[in-house]
């Protein structure tokens, strides 16, 4: 077994970097497809249309869910157009389509995340939901994205919760890291993790727990501070680097279990998966001032840190039993965690963070 890392060809992070986007098309081929999600539509600044560039460029619209239907769609579209360079603008989902349909159709795929929301933007693999909203699967492409280009501008002008989800998402990171490290377990790449996985998963959490707050203060003011930069470097690029290069584990297996709950399906993936982050601390028996320092970071950015807080509430045993299955399922990454993990054990790990969390918040109000 081979130690294995991915990278994506070029990261660009910047104030106005969006204006990059005309000669980054034409270096890589003669006409684009945009798959925009409706927001990032107005982003595409208006000389941009008035450019030559506008000749060899079609915007398409995503419609909202990141699934093999939605991808059948933007495939033939694709090839009705003759686009050989794939522009992914938006969120996770536009993003993860934009990646699956350029690698399938062998085209490279530039990607325009309009929000710090997760860390889909840099990996080389992609996740499908099913018309209903529940995850259904990890599809892993040949290379990762040829450009990751971040605009500033609009990264601050996003909503804060964006910002904070992608904290929930990064938060992971480390941990998730060190588990696959611990007990010899495969990262995202289909190898072993390298020091540069695991050193830049590392500091994905050190820079979360020095700039998160600050972070989150300037993103309400739509200032592009230092802390805000740094913040969008460790949601995009230092955990997007670190989950793949360093290997996922029960937070986000976790978190898959609680998509199948549709309850769970108004709150974004950073936010579930830093409450499966901290039943996955509950069920690793992890030190306690470990598992204080996560939730004490989650209450100070307003991640979740109950099952009320993803919708969650007065739930029966029955239904979390749902989400424990669906999270140890046969080839669940929740076994990077060590042998003998158990529904049952996933379900009173549940139990411990959401008491956990409760009483932190109740003695932190
Ligand atoms: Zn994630």
């Amino acid at each position: 077994m081979n130690n294995i890392a991915c990278f994506p060809g070029k990261y660009i992070q910047g104030s106005g970097s969006i204006l990059q986007l005309e000669q980054l098309i034409n270096r890589f081929g003669h006409k684009a497809i945009i798959l925009a999600s409706p927001t990032a539509r107005k982003f595409l600044p208006e000389q941009f249309f008035h450019s030559p560039l506008s000749q060899q460029l079609v915007v398409e619209t995503f419609g909202g869910e990141s699934s093999e239907p939605a991808l059948t769609d933007f495939m033939n579209r694709i090839q009705i157009e003759q686009a050989d360079v794939v522009v992914g603008m938006g969120g996770g989902k536009t993003i993860d389509t934009a990646k699956i349909a350029a690698d399938r159709l062998g085209l490279p795929v530039i990607i325009v995340p309009t929000i710090a929301s997760t860390d889909a933007p840099c990996s080389g693999c992609a996740v499908t939901y099913t018309h209903e909203g529940e995850f259904e699967k990890v599809h892993y492409q040949r290379l990762n994205p040829s450009v990751v280009l971040v605009d500033m501008e609009i990264i601050a002008r996003a909503p804060t919760r964006f910002l904070v989800a992608g904290m929930g998402d990064a938060l992971a990171t480390w941990f998730e890291a060190r588990s696959c490290a611990a007990n010899d377990e495969q990262n995202e790449c289909g190898g072993f993790s390298t020091l540069a996985g695991q050193k830049l998963a590392q500091l994905c959490y050190d820079v979360l727990l020095k700039y998160g707050v600050q972070a989150k203060a300037d993103n309400e003011a739509t200032i592009i501070s230092p802390a805000l930069n740094y913040i969008t470097e460790a949601n995009i690029l230092l955990s997007g680097i670190g989950f793949e290069s360093g290997g996922i584990a029960s937070a986000h297996a976790i978190h898959n279990g609680f998509t199948a709950l549709p309850e769970t399906h108004a709150y974004y993936h950073g936010e579930k998966v830093a409450f499966g982050l901290q039943a996955g601390l509950q069920m690793i028996h992890a030190p306690e001032e470990e598992i204080r320092e996560v939730v004490a970071f989650c209450h100070s950015v307003g991640l979740p840190i109950s099952l009320a807080a993803i919708g969650l509430d007065q739930l029966s045993k029955e239904k979390l039993m749902i989400v424990a299955r669906k999270s140890t399922e046969q080839g669940s990454t929740i076994h990077h965690e060590g042998k003998d993990i158990t529904p049952e054990k996933v379900f009173e790990a549940i139990v411990k963070a959401d008491a956990y969390g409760k009483h932190f918040a109740s003695v932190h109000e």
